[in-house]
């Protein structure tokens, strides 16, 4: 899950101006009803719903990857059915319904989950009608009523997925869940990070690992033989130094003053809000962080 904080996602100066290069437009041949895509690379695309969640996905010759499903709103499974008949890989980056909630249509899939991750899984299907009640939105009546099964097979550190003529490796990148998982596609150098490394980034939710834990998650990512980030509520790649903004606003935490904070989609959980850029002229975005109460000291 990510924090609801900002609609900063629309185009700016920055990406008029070439700042950050990365972005393709949308294939108009691609677009269905509550979803669109994004040309990361000639192998990657990002698919995007209209709540700003998205996902990936890889292909190669031989075989093509989704990383994530979204929440279940749209059929996934068919607009992937028109990008690819390549045999599918699933491997979500951790259990939040918003990762998760469209692996419903994908019961037969080989599908990849860190195990640490299951019961996080499990709580958020449970979840899910009542986020849907917060926020408007409505779900086939299948996942509503949980009537599917899906199995996952475990995922650990360096777990290749060859494609043909493009990989994707797995990297552990634990913090905003036990068992968040990247993937590293060496010959493109990007990390497709899931929630792991965001500029708004939540570790207030009760499977949330401390910050120490973090901070070696952002050092790992900063190390890693890739230029670029993609994350799973973004539509276009941020460059590796963003990694040196995400540290700065780790470190004020308990320093400036923070806001109390709460999820809307799920009012049972918040947090202390930081806020270190409200729009970064690096990547144009809010960077920002929200910790657990009590994680610093000066609260309003
Ligand atoms: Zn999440």
């Amino acid at each position: 899950m990510q924090g609801e904080l900002t609609d900063t996602r629309t185009a700016d100066s920055a990406l008029a101006q070439g700042e950050l290069t990365d972005t393709r437009t949308a294939d108009p041949v691609l677009t269905q009803a509550g979803i669109t895509n994004t040309r990361i690379t000639d192998h990657i695309l990002q698919i995007s719903d209209s709540r700003g969640n998205a996902c990936t996905l890889i292909t190669g010759k031989d075989r093509a990857l989704l990383f994530d499903a979204m929440t279940g709103e749209e059929d996934l499974r068919s607009y992937v059915g028109k990008i690819t008949d390549l045999p599918l890989t699933i491997v979500a980056s951790h259990g939040h319904y918003d990762h998760t909630g469209g692996l419903w249509q994908f019961e037969d899939a080989d599908l990849y989950m860190n195990s640490a991750e299951l019961e996080i899984y499990e709580e958020n299907c449970r979840l899910i009608p009542e986020v849907m009640r917060n926020t408007g939105g409505t779900l086939p009546e299948k996942l509503l009523l949980g009537e599917y099964e899906v199995h996952f097979q475990d995922i650990s550190e360096g777990k290749i997925f060859p494609l043909g003529g493009i990989t994707a490796e797995a990297v552990e990148l634990p913090g905003h869940t036990p068992g968040s998982m990247g993937l590293l596609i060496r010959e493109e150098r990007i990390i497709l990070v899931g929630d792991a490394v965001s500029p708004q980034m939540c570790l207030f939710f009760p499977e949330s690992l401390p910050m120490e834990t973090y901070l070696l998650t952002l050092s790992k990512v900063r190390d890693l033989p890739a230029d670029r980030i993609l994350g799973g509520h973004f539509t276009r790649c941020f460059p590796m130094e963003s990694v040196d903004l995400f540290f700065k606003c780790a470190g004020i935490v308990g320093k400036k003053r923070g806001i109390a904070y709460r999820f809307l989609p799920l009012p049972r959980y918040h947090g202390t809000f930081y806020l270190y850029d409200v729009r970064s002229k690096l990547i144009g975005e809010t960077i920002c962080i929200i910790v657990p109460d009590g994680e610093g000291s000066c609260l309003t």
